[in-house]
């Protein structure tokens, strides 16, 4: 069996360093190359605290692709720059695997887009850890029957976008199928400005930031007498490496660009 060769785009990163981790222990992958904005040259064995992979980092991204014969990119990086990795990527026709997350509407659609025109599959997946995706899943379920609901969500406090891409995903999950509604009292105040979170069609959503947090989100369900708390942990970044697997492996069969794991979990 051929492996799959894959490029990992920010390899120092604390996602970047855990998904080495997990291509050195899948025997169907193989680390190509990595993409970085320093260290160009240098090999991912070097580092101490990386795997023992022999992989090339290039900090420019023409070059790496001209380069190196791959079929996987995985972005972990920053939305500026995943955004620039992915269009390019699919543009060399080598398929990315997106866990960046920030990217605007805007951008979103232009690679759904390029993905389309070029036949391309793409996974862009603001959630890897499957225990979140089915957090979302059985959230859209309840909201057709619990319309007042509110989003909290708990992240690290070097997470640069807020709210996160999870609880910007479950809004729009809601949103399919709950009754449109204003929430909380139709006179309410807030004496001070963003107290009551950020507002999505009337559904609140707030955004923790402390150190020591990993990532976590509970929705919270509100009715006559009755409370429905649906709630997820990834106490470690490895939580997530499951979902980036199975996105490798399924970006592979793709011609189109999908958005959110669930569209690829049976
Ligand atoms: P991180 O530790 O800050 O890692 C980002 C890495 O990217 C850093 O090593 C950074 O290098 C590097 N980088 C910056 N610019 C780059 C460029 N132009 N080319 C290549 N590498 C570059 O952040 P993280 O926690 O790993 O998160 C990375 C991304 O994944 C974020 O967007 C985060 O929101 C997202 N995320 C997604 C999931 C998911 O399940 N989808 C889960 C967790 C996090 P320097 O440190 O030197 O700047």
């Amino acid at each position: 069996m051929s492996k799959v060769k894959v490029i990992i785009a920010g390899p120092r990163g604390k996602m970047g360093s855990e998904a080495l981790r997990m291509i050195e222990k899948n025997d169907d992958l193989e680390l190509v190359a990595c993409l970085d904005h320093k260290f160009d040259g240098m090999s991912i064995k070097e580092f101490e605290n990386l795997p023992n992979l022999d992989a090339k980092i290039y900090t420019d991204i023409e070059s790496c692709f001209q380069s190196v014969e791959a079929d996987v990119l995985v972005d972990l990086t920053t939305p500026e720059f995943g955004y620039l990795h992915t269009k390019t990527a699919i543009n060399y026709g080598i398929r990315p695997v997106v866990g960046t997350t920030g990217f605007t509407e805007e951008q979103l659609q232009e690679v759904t887009d390029l993905a389309e025109e070029k036949g391309i599959g793409v996974i862009i997946a603001p959630n890897f850890a499957l225990g979140a995706v089915l957090m979302m899943q059985f959230a859209k379920w309840a909201a057709k029957y619990f319309p007042d609901v509110e989003i909290i969500e708990k992240h690290h406090d070097n997470k640069l976008d807020a709210p996160s891409g999870t609880a910007l995903k479950t809004a729009a999950l809601i949103k399919e199928v709950r009754q449109s509604k204003l929430q909380g009292h139709p006179d309410e105040k807030e004496t001070i400005p963003c107290a009551r979170g950020a507002d999505i069609d009337g559904m609140k959503i707030h955004s923790m930031r402390l150190p020591g947090l990993v990532a976590h989100q509970e929705v919270v369900f509100g009715s006559t007498g009755e409370n429905l708390t649906i709630k997820h942990d990834s106490f470690h970044r490895e939580s997530f490496m499951t979902g980036v697997k199975l996105a490798i492996d399924n970006v592979m069969k793709l011609d189109i660009l999908v958005y959110g794991l669930e569209n690829i979990m049976e």
